[in-house]
């Protein structure tokens, strides 16, 4: 048997109303803390009650919340430049991915220096600790309050730079999924579909282990079986836990295990197109799937009976079908836009796929796919993808 390792934050908060713990969590890493927020966050009061719970604890506080969906070099270099004025020692970020993910660039680049493109593709590596950050979601999508990911769009070059180190892993994570239920339903369905992606690519990546698959498996049955209810109802709490829960449980897998296809080609359509990330990987998962079908048939098909228990008995490959068109189904059904009805235009796309596709294969997650693609192969993908229906 092989050699595995598993690496998640080393305390991870979670249930209905464990964000109230965010003072104390903070206080046992430093005395002053960095916000980093967003300006809904801000307007929905998320921000102001971080501040309380931090002051109530004793800590002082000082915020950043010009974090936009989709963070950018820039973000990351303005909220750093608030840490390192305000002298903060440990950093508490509260939003969707976005937010996360600018704090996570904060954190490794208070300690080490530089630029965040100096580090994007492990060019160089982080050799000091990053500052603490505690990581609080308030979408159930991204699981990187739980991962060692951080995804930053650099604006020179137009592309997004995925930065994976275990110095990027926060230190802390607390995942309440009362700070999801104000999450409008186009947000619920692209980030819930992005956690879906998360735990079918680590399940079926070349680099899964058996503690991820545990994870994954375990995921997609909470996500398929509660992203229908949190979309018609967003007020569902015990569907909200279950969403929280499946997505933070998919952050661990992918973060261990890797994503593969879907993410590679997705983070180019992000970049050139301004496509929200829940809502660019769905649309490309079915026909990912499609693509991929023949070398993952084992494991889709494992996927296919267990959310799907009156398969049992179906031969692998009626499975696997059935899982694709579940999630092709699913993706109507939360009215997700695809490359067309998103305004994509094909010209546009034929200019740039050449791009997009060294792009993707040059983030390495394609090469995780139980079936490695082509250049060719993937640009010929983009082109299935924006005539899928
Ligand atoms: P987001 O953070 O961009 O948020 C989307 C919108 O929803 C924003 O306007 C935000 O203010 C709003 N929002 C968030 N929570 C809300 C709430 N509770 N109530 C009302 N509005 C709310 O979206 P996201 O999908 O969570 O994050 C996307 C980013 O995360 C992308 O940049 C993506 O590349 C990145 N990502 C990172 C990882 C990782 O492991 N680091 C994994 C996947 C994706």
């Amino acid at each position: 048997m092989s050699t595995y390792q598993l690496l998640m934050p080393g305390r991870v908060l979670y249930g209905k109303d464990s964000f109230t713990e965010v003072g104390n969590v903070a206080r046992s890493f430093g005395s002053k803390v960095l916000i980093v927020s967003d300006p809904i966050m801000e307007k929905i009061g998320n921000v102001a009650r971080c501040e309380q719970l931090i002051h109530e604890a004793g800590l002082s506080s000082a915020k950043y919340t010009g974090v936009d969906t989709e963070p950018t070099d820039i973000h990351v270099q303005e909220a750093l430049d608030v840490c390192r004025q305000e002298a903060c020692d440990v950093i508490v970020a509260v939003g969707g991915g976005s937010c996360l993910d600018t704090a996570k660039a904060v954190a490794v680049l208070m300690t080490n220096g530089g630029h965040i493109r100096d580090y994007a593709s492990n060019q160089k590596l982080f050799a000091e600790k990053a500052l603490p950050l505690i990581a609080v979601p308030t979408t159930a999508g991204t699981g990187s309050e739980v991962t060692k990911v951080t995804v930053i769009i650099d604006t020179v070059y137009d592309v997004k730079m995925m930065l994976p180190q275990p110095e990027l892993l926060p230190a802390a994570a607390i995942v309440d999924p009362v700070l999801t239920l104000s999450c409008p339903p186009s947000v619920t369905a692209a980030t819930g579909v992005d956690a879906l992606c998360h735990a079918i690519e680590a399940y079926i990546s070349r680099r899964a282990q058996p503690v991820t698959d545990m994870f994954a498996l375990q995921a997609i049955e909470l996500l398929i079986g509660n992203l229908r209810k949190v979309y018609t109802d967003g007020n569902d709490l015990e569907a909200r836990e279950n969403m929280a829960l499946g997505s933070m449980l998919a952050g661990v897998a992918f973060s261990n295990a890797s994503v593969t296809l879907v993410h590679g080609m997705s983070r180019p359509i992000g970049a050139m197109f301004h496509v929200p990330h829940g809502v660019s990987n769905a649309m490309l998962l079915p026909a990912v799937l499609e693509f991929t079908k023949e070398s993952a048939l084992v494991r889709l098909a494992v996927i296919g009976r267990l959310i799907k228990p009156e398969l049992q008995g179906q031969a692998d490959a009626d499975v696997a079908e059935a899982v694709i068109a579940e999630v092709k189904q699913l993706c109507q059904d939360l009215q997700i836009p695809n490359m067309k009805t998103w305004g994509i235009d094909k010209d546009r796309l034929e200019q740039v796929v050449e791009k997009m596709a060294t792009d993707a294969l040059a983030s390495g997650s394609p090469g995780n796919n139980p079936r490695v693609p082509t250049h060719e192969e993937i640009v010929a993908l983009y082109h299935v993808c924006y005539d899928y229906d």
